[in-house]
């Protein structure tokens, strides 16, 4: 008896000294490998997709083939990883991949029509001088916006072009984004390209002229400069996925998936998805497309979600149309990963908090991941091969925004026009229906081939149906709506959205609503969700000037709209619980 007693000791002293043993040299092998890195690049062998549904949760996944994973992770990330006991292997960052002395930093060379040849990579100030170069030799078709900084104070730049740069007249507005991920640089001299493009084939080029003249294209190279001169302004060697506070850009916004929620990664929102989230709500984008690299592949949403988005047909046939437009311009073998080019999100490995998923859900916007070259960066002698496989691709790609369903809503009375909902009864879920933007009151409802019934409403309006709405693909079905408003005066509501009617406001559920100086006798509030939906509704009588206890703690974190009808002014303002 005693014996086994000491021999028990024995086993507890054993098993406590290995751990200890364990511990120790985790910690020493996780010291090593970020001595002098934020961020690792590795493979990982895996079983089975519930692996890869569990590991999306802890690194940040850049591809899934076959049983491996490429990964990425900051310290902290992998910390957790190690934890799980799968197999690794650490290998060369691919922002190391390319010598310095290949990266043909900043040798700007012309043709003889003295264009810039788009085959290097710029230094950060040179990015900045194309930048604004671009504003100033071409101001009547072109506009510089900052639309945000960087962790580190670099700037957030978006070239808006089009024919009329000032005005919402209601074309259909279209973005290009790149390099989100800091190391994956193709897009990113591409998009410098396209602009070059776009600017000096105006007026020159038919195609080009017509998209400058009925689009509004918004393009921005550089999505996280942060990232991509993590080794300094002047080289994009020792660039990063992640922003300079080891976040992974591309994770960092809120997700659909309620039980993911508003920080599905558990970091505050950083400040380029501020700037990117504020960008899709000022603006109302049609399509949008983020490039990547790591694959070749046409990725459309969901990422989070299993399930079918309600206009997975249209994504299949406009990223066919991408995808087949590439085959005929590259060489056999380009852009054929997953299905022939073309993926659902889900289907190859789910990304839980990306760009794609939010601008789709959250701004009834449609966005597309594409990966441009299994190289996150291309060697400068094949910048211009692979621009040249999908220049065709990128110009199409903003004309098919034009197409489906599109008109404008006005009031039958004033002929004012109105901020809608478009709405396909039988069709639309998971927040796939799309508003009429004010000023201009367009809406541009992309949808597949097929005859749709439609509804159009709007507060304080008739409801509208339209049945038999026939769409053909490469057309455009013209659909301008009245809305008849219920008051019998017709008189137009004058909207104010710069009284704050809740303070505190972001708020943790427990706010104020403040009612103007001005409210008539009796005040209507109605609080909607991001999708439009009314999930708060209560009216007030003699409030003018005071304010009432509001307490929204029941309702989900994330963003909420408020309005206020009182008299004829109609208050609106958008809240945020968090
Ligand atoms: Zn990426």
């Amino acid at each position: 008896m005693k014996n086994m007693f000491s021999l028990l000791w024995f086993f507890i002293l054993f098993w406590f000294t290995g751990s200890i043993y364990a511990q120790d040299n985790k910690e020493r092998i996780i010291d090593s490998l970020f001595k002098s890195s934020s961020e690792i690049y590795f493979r990982i062998n895996v079983q089975s997709r519930s692996d890869v549904d569990l590991l999306t949760k802890i690194i940040s996944i850049d591809d899934y083939k076959g049983n491996e994973i490429h990964a990425y992770a900051n310290r902290k990330e992998f910390t957790r990883f190690l934890g799980y006991h799968y197999n690794y292997t650490v290998l060369p960052h691919p922002g190391t991949l390319i010598k310095e002395a290949d990266l043909n930093m900043g040798k700007i060379q012309k043709d003889n029509k003295n264009q810039t040849i788009w085959n290097f990579y710029p230094t950060y100030q040179q990015y900045l001088n194309f930048m604004s170069g671009f504003a100033s030799s071409y101001p009547a078709i072109c506009k510089l916006d900052t639309i945000g900084t960087t962790v580190q104070g670099r700037l957030l730049l978006v070239l808006k072009i089009s024919d009329s740069v000032n005005v919402d007249r209601g074309v259909p507005q279209f973005f290009y984004s790149s390099s989100m991920h800091g190391d994956e640089l193709p897009g990113y001299v591409f998009m410098l390209h396209l602009i070059d493009s776009l600017l000096s084939g105006y007026g020159q080029n038919p195609r080009i002229t017509n998209l400058v003249n009925h689009y509004q294209i918004f393009i921005n190279p550089l999505a996280n400069p942060d990232g991509t001169y993590a080794g300094g302004n002047i080289t994009v060697y020792g660039a990063t996925r992640y922003n300079a506070n080891g976040v992974d850009l591309n994770r960092n916004y809120p997700d659909p998936d309620t039980l993911n929620g508003p920080h599905p990664d558990g970091n505050a929102w950083q400040p380029e998805t501020i700037a990117f989230m504020n960008l899709a709500d000022n603006t109302h984008f049609t399509m949008s497309m983020n490039f990547h690299s790591g694959s070749e592949v046409f990725n459309y949403p969901w990422d989070t979600w299993q399930r079918n988005h309600a206009d997975s047909l249209w994504w299949k046939f406009v990223g066919r149309e991408y995808v087949d437009t590439v085959h005929h311009y590259g060489p056999s073998g380009y852009f054929t990963e997953l299905n022939n080019g073309i993926t659902d999100g889900w289907a190859w490995y789910q990304v839980i908090g990306g760009r794609q998923d939010y601008t789709t859900y959250f701004t009834h916007g449609r966005e597309v991941t594409l990966e441009l070259s299994y190289d996150n960066t291309l060697l400068t002698n094949q910048l211009l091969n692979y621009w040249n496989y999908n220049v065709h691709s990128f110009l199409n790609y903003i004309e098919e925004s034009s197409y489906g369903i599109n008109g404008k809503v006005i009031d039958s009375i004033t002929g004012l026009p109105l901020r809608a909902k478009i709405l396909i009864p039988s069709h639309d879920m998971d927040s796939s229906f799309v508003y009429s933007s004010l000023p201009s009151g367009w809406y541009f409802r992309l949808i597949d081939q097929g005859t749709y019934n439609i509804t159009v409403s709007a507060p304080g309006y008739f409801p509208k149906s339209i049945a038999g709405v026939v769409v053909s693909r490469h057309s455009t079905t013209r659909l301008n709506l009245k809305l008849i408003p219920t008051n019998p005066g017709g008189i137009r509501n004058d909207i104010v959205r710069n009284f704050p009617l809740a303070f505190p406001n972001p708020t943790d559920g427990v706010t104020q609503l403040r009612f103007p100086e001005n409210s008539g006798t009796t005040a209507q509030f109605e609080m909607f969700n991001s999708s439009g939906i009314s999930v708060l509704s209560k009216q007030f009588e003699n409030v003018h000037g005071t304010s009432v206890p509001l307490d929204l703690r029941q309702f989900a974190k994330g963003i909420y709209f408020l309005r206020l009808q009182t008299g004829n002014t109609l208050y609106e303002e958008k809240m945020v619980i968090k």
